[in-house]
């Protein structure tokens, strides 16, 4: 199953560029940065080593994306190595999400541009995968940032309407008001971009209200949703991105038994298998899919559903999303019976 699972040309769905980086690729980062005979790359190496015991430490990770991200380079490289990750786990398409900062190194916009530079770049290197983005809107910050991602996203769409294809909803769940980005959001809707929503991450009924009442392509992580809510998204063909791996670790699910996957596949609902973050949880879509597989007794059969499901509520062009169901019947078509 791992070995298909490792094969399968995989379609992510829901990643944040700076939690994509395995630890590999930190260090690479911090080498590339410091140089690998400086005292600071020293440092940075054994704060890693910690990791690799440390379940806990896995947040701080985090913290080290920011540090490594600070500087425009340390940016371009970490997109490109995020690009490289996936791409050596046979991910043929990802849609990453990132919410563009702004230090003395780079504005929003400089942000954007960066990592749009590096996607395109990572196209050379990397041609087997194909990447899209969604700049990301956090909800812990000021509307008035929310409102200068949105008019970024939706210039720079223009000027690359192949590759920025909608705008995210997430950050601590816990902070801010979902109606009062409602109006900013809206606004992206109607001039084109899809809106991907981090909803129902904790339990917040009147919210979760809000969010179905005002709509979006997809549902990030669901993981409160009510049986009544399930049913409506899945008459309305919206699907729920599932994130096993990152809602057991940051808590919101209480086990991988529990995961709402469960409900959600008894429901015969929309959903989809995503990492969120596997570098900051020490995973990838292929473990995740093997994990959906041993704890949910998946087939490969299902697992390919999967995937499909996902070519289908991704935002590539249809020819794309052709072509993305072709390589996994071919890739189907060559296996072992
Ligand atoms: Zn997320």
């Amino acid at each position: 199953m791992q070995q298909f699972l490792k094969g399968l040309p995989k379609v992510e769905l829901h990643a944040h560029l700076n939690g994509s980086l395995g630890t590999q690729s930190l260090c690479d980062l911090g080498e590339r940065l410091y140089g690998s005979s400086s005292e600071d790359f020293q440092k940075l190496c054994a704060r890693f080593s910690r990791f690799k015991k440390d379940m806990d430490a896995c947040f701080e990770k985090f913290a080290f994306v920011h540090e490594l991200t600070l500087t425009q380079e340390g940016l371009r490289f970490a997109t490109e190595l995020a690009i490289r990750d996936f791409a050596q786990d046979n991910v043929q398409y990802v849609e990453l999400r990132t919410t563009p900062k702004a230090n003395e190194n780079y504005s929003r916009r400089d942000y954007l541009q960066i990592v749009i530079d590096a996607i395109r770049r990572a196209k050379e290197t990397y041609p087997e995968i194909t990447v899209k983005l969604l700049p990301s809107i956090n909800r812990a910050e000021p509307v008035a940032v929310a409102e200068e991602t949105v008019s970024l996203a939706l210039e720079l769409a223009q000027a690359h309407p192949n590759l920025i294809l909608g705008v995210d909803l997430s950050g601590n769940p816990g902070k801010g008001r979902f109606s009062d980005f409602a109006p900013i959001l809206a606004q992206a809707r109607d001039k084109g971009l899809k809106l991907v929503i981090h909803c129902a991450e904790i339990e917040n009924p009147s919210e979760v209200k809000e969010m179905l009442h005002f709509g979006m392509s997809r549902c990030g992580h669901g993981t409160f949703l009510t049986p009544e809510d399930i049913e409506q998204l899945k008459q309305r063909n919206i699907v729920i991105e599932c994130c096993l791996t990152s809602n057991v670790k940051s808590g919101t699910v209480p086990s991988l038994e529990e995961h709402h996957l469960k409900r959600i596949m008894e429901a015969d609902a929309h959903k989809v298998i995503c990492t969120d973050d596997s570098g900051v949880f020490d995973t990838t879509l292929t473990k995740e899919f093997l994990i959906a597989a041993e704890t949910f007794g998946l087939t490969r059969e299902q697992c390919i559903d999967l995937t499909l499901e996902a070519v289908q509520h991704s935002f590539a062009s249809e020819q794309e999303r052709t072509e993305m169901a072709d390589r996994v019947a071919n890739y189907v078509a060559i296996l072992p019976k």
